[in-house]
């Protein structure tokens, strides 16, 4: 299959097609910091509604703080963020996050937000059910931090415009994206939300280029399988 040759133009007009539809989409859609970072992490492998259910349930049982969170057993956090899926695996996410939290930054918010990105994503990485997709939604969104973050649908739009090969590994198209952006943290915001909004309307397991305010780009070919 052949590979078209990215210019940083495609990418900057990707974002310019998608705003001009959308607007700013105003992502993340979390009141604090540490809602920002539980979203984070109940958002893996489940819809966004499934996720604004359990926050929902975590602030109606009084557990959405570090408070709460820590003084909740495991049954009860489990029982809270059920919506969400996983919730077993899950509940245990964020217990190993609060004990990093508590045990290498003093159990504050303030505190681990002070190492340079590289360390931060590092010792986010190091938590147990923490990958890079979460990590990195962590450090743009909830620290404000210039890091690009990939998912399932910004992978599909790069490797569908052979922006990419296929199959590329994530850092591969992290990298692919920060080369091409400006070092702008609003616009990596943004620009993930444009993303995933593209993925649900158009970009799905099979493309629906009608319409598509990406479909410019494609220049009269078909998407890439
Ligand atoms: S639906 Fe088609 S035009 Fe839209 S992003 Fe996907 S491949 Fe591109």
């Amino acid at each position: 299959m052949a590979v078209r040759l990215v210019h940083c133009r495609d990418i900057h007009r990707a974002y310019r097609l998608l705003h001009a539809r959308n607007g700013l989409l105003g992502w993340w859609p979390g009141r604090t910091r540490l809602e920002i970072i539980v979203g984070a992490i109940l958002t893996q492998n489940t819809a966004w509604t499934n996720v604004e259910k359990a926050i929902r349930a975590l602030r109606a049982a009084r557990l959405l703080s570090l408070r709460g969170l820590r003084s909740a057993g495991l049954p009860e956090l489990e029982e809270a963020i059920r919506p969400s899926g996983y919730f077993r695996q899950k509940a245990r996410k964020l217990k190993a996050f609060l004990t990093c939290l508590d045990d290498d930054f003093g159990g504050r918010l303030n505190r681990m937000a002070r190492p340079a990105t590289p360390e931060l994503r590092e010792r986010l990485l190091a938590i147990w059910g923490i990958g890079p997709e979460t990590a990195d939604s962590v450090l743009l969104y909830a620290f404000n931090r210039r890091t690009f973050v990939v998912d399932t649908y910004t992978k599909r739009v790069a490797c569908r415009h052979g922006w990419i090969r296929p199959n590329p590994s994530y850092d591969d198209l992290q990298a692919l994206f920060s080369r091409h952006l400006p070092e702008d943290v609003p616009l990596y915001n943004d620009y993930h939300a444009q993303m995933v909004w593209v993925g649900k309307h158009y970009c799905r397991t099979k493309p629906q280029c009608e319409g598509c305010p990406l479909k410019p780009l494609l220049l009269g070919r078909p998407p890439e399988a």
